[in-house]
């Protein structure tokens, strides 16, 4: 079965007194264990459109099903427990917490879910490469290893899908290309389907399908044959 189906898709943002169209009419759909990369300049809808498809925000118009259920008309305890026990999220700032190290962070996360194993957590850690910082602060860790912290805790509770806005945001290029090949390859592992939402073109390498978003809009859909992301130039 189709994992995330959104059916004609419109949110509408009052701003004063226009109305923004921030998603217009938007339809997609996403399979179990694909890489999607969601593209477009700011302010063309990648980051409502990823809210949307992550239960972080409801529609105005239209229909959106996870794994078959409707999620429209799910009450908002109904969407805190998909999104605790479905989903995982990391954005361009990782929001660990300053005063726990890396073990108690991967926890904090881990835990939302309260079927998680101590054994997963480290297991997690090992997969992220960074059992040897495991009892570190994360404030001794560097943008990079910070990101893999995020990752390590949004997946510990294995979630369906992984949303990410902007994930390599704040890194340079080399350590980017680093946490996308991580990425690329928990995919491969544990085939947790991800919505990357990015600005970056080089990024849609990864992906197996490609949505570029204009005006609330998806202006165009492509398939994608998957890359190694550590020969391409970043600088296109
Ligand atoms: P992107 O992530 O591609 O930069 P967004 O989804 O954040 O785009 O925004 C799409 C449009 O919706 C923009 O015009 C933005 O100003 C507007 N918008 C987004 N969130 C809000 C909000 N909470 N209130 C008002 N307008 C918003
Ligand atoms: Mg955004």
């Amino acid at each position: 079965m189709t994992l995330l189906n959104l059916i004609g898709g419109v949110k509408r943002y009052q701003q004063g007194t226009e109305t923004v169209r921030a998603l217009d009419e938007v339809s997609l759909k996403v399979e179990r264990g694909e890489i999607i990369v969601i593209l477009g300049a700011s302010g063309s809808g990648k980051t409502t459109l990823l809210n949307i498809l992550a239960g972080l925000d409801s529609l105005d118009h239209g229909e959106y099903l996870f794994d078959g259920t409707s999620v429209d008309s799910m009450d908002k305890n109904q969407l805190t427990e998909l999104r605790k026990m479905h989903f995982g999220f990391i954005f361009q700032t990782y929001n660990l917490l300053d005063n726990l190290n890396v073990t108690q962070n991967v926890k904090v996360g881990a835990m939302l879910n309260d079927s998680i194993q101590e054994t997963d957590v480290h297991e997690m850690i090992r997969l992220v490469g960074l059992e040897d910082k495991r009892d570190s602060s994360v404030l001794e860790l560097s943008g990079g290893q910070q990101q893999r912290v995020a990752i390590a805790r949004a997946l510990a509770k294995k979630p369906d899908v992984l949303f990410c806005d902007e994930p390599t945001g704040a890194l340079d290029e080399h350590t980017s290309k680093e946490i996308l090949k991580l990425m690329i390859g928990l995919n491969e592992k544990l085939q947790t389907t991800m919505i990357i939402v990015t600005h970056n073109p080089i990024i849609a390498n990864i992906a197996d399908h490609v949505i570029i978003m204009r005006d609330g809009k998806i202006e165009s859909k492509r398939e994608n044959k998957r890359q190694e992301i550590l020969n391409l130039d970043w600088s296109l």
